[in-house]
């Protein structure tokens, strides 16, 4: 579903990301581990793209991120188009971004209503549905600031599923929780892999990447290193990069 070649990104002199290479099977769960600076969360934005690649190619379900194709050639997309691709692609960042003027409903079926011009009581009724999924159903008229880290992040996850995303990328949606509220999040997460969900999963979160995820991919300095089963890599990992990181991180 999603394929990353050479994916090059620099910021002013700083070349953030080398050559990403990444291919992501439908339904499969990547989670994307390195430090701090690896260039994870740009490699993110990119796939949605948030930012426009300086070099290579993203493909999302066939079509590249940012481009169409027209007569064999490549042709940048305007904003109104890259906002069309971008429905496809569900986010959830490490802030939650709820809009805090807005219930844990409103919040859900505001994308639904707007951009794919739902009728409201629809919206509504599936928006429902979702918070039932991520088991908020009885705080549908609550507002952000009535709900705990871990209650906010899971209508944020209810919100980026009310657009029927193909993919769905996380960069550390649990690092901003108190311990006790990861679980309920990872949990969500979970039954979302179980139900299908194409995944690409930025975490420190090990014990989630070794039961959850169908490839583990390590990346380090702008480059994806290394990739597998989480056996594989967690493991067993071959590259001294990878094994310095999870000797010091776990
Ligand atoms: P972390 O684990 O800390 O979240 P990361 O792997 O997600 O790290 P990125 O956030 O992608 O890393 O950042 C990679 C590098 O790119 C960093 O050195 C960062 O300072 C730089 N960078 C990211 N975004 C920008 C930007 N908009 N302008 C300039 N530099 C940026
Ligand atoms: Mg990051």
């Amino acid at each position: 579903l999603v394929e990353a070649v050479g994916v090059r990104k620099s910021f002013g002199h700083t070349e953030v990301l080398k050559g990403v290479d990444l291919a992501v099977d439908r339904g499969e769960v990547v989670c994307l581990l390195g430090p701090s600076g690896a260039g994870k969360s740009t490699f993110l934005r990119c796939v949605n793209h948030l930012e426009t690649i300086d070099a290579g190619r993203i493909w999302v379900d066939g079509v590249p991120v940012g481009f169409r194709q027209a007569h064999g050639k490549l042709y940048e997309l305007r904003e109104r188009e890259v906002a069309r691709q971008r429905r496809d692609i569900g986010m959830v960042f490490q802030r939650f971004n709820l809009f805090p003027h807005r219930t844990a409903l409103e919040n859900v079926t505001e994308g639904p209503v707007r951009v794919l011009g739902l009728d409201r009581a629809a919206a509504r009724a599936d928006a429902m549905a979702l918070l039932d999924r991520v088991g908020l159903s009885d705080k549908a008229l609550s507002y952000p600031r009535q709900l705990s880290g871990g209650q906010q992040q899971r209508v944020a996850i209810a919100r980026a599923l009310a657009m029927e995303p193909k993919l769905m990328l996380f960069d550390e949606p649990t690092s901003a929780l108190d311990p006790e509220l990861v679980g309920e999040v990872l949990d969500v997460m979970v039954g979302l892999a179980r139900d299908g969900m194409t995944m690409i999963v930025v975490t420190h979160e090990i014990g989630f990447a070794r039961s959850v995820a169908d490839q583990v991919a390590f990346m380090v300095d702008g480059a994806v290193v290394e990739t597998g089963p989480p056996s594989q890599v967690l493991d067993n990992p071959q590259q001294p990069r990878t094994q310095q990181f999870l000797a010091k991180v776990y």
